[in-house]
């Protein structure tokens, strides 16, 4: 319950699962960098992300429907 300004959180980045800081420094949180933040803003204008949150009813297996 910490208010600290100068605390600091590293959390895992959303995009490429490395650490990124999650302080008011880092204008990319949660992401760790404008690259990671613009690659999954990507993501959802591709529509990936609608294809990813249809529930698996079948097997509950997703990678089948990944590409080799
Ligand atoms: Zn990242």
């Amino acid at each position: 319950m910490s208010r600290d300004p100068h605390a600091a959180r590293t959390v895992r980045c959303p995009q490429c699962g490395g650490d990124s800081r999650y302080a008011p420094d880092n204008p990319w949180r949660p992401f760790c960098s404008a690259r990671c933040r613009s690659v999954d803003l990507g993501a959802w204008a591709s529509e990936r992300y609608r294809v990813q949150a249809r529930p698996s009813i079948d097997d509950g297996d997703d990678l089948t429907s990944l590409p080799h």
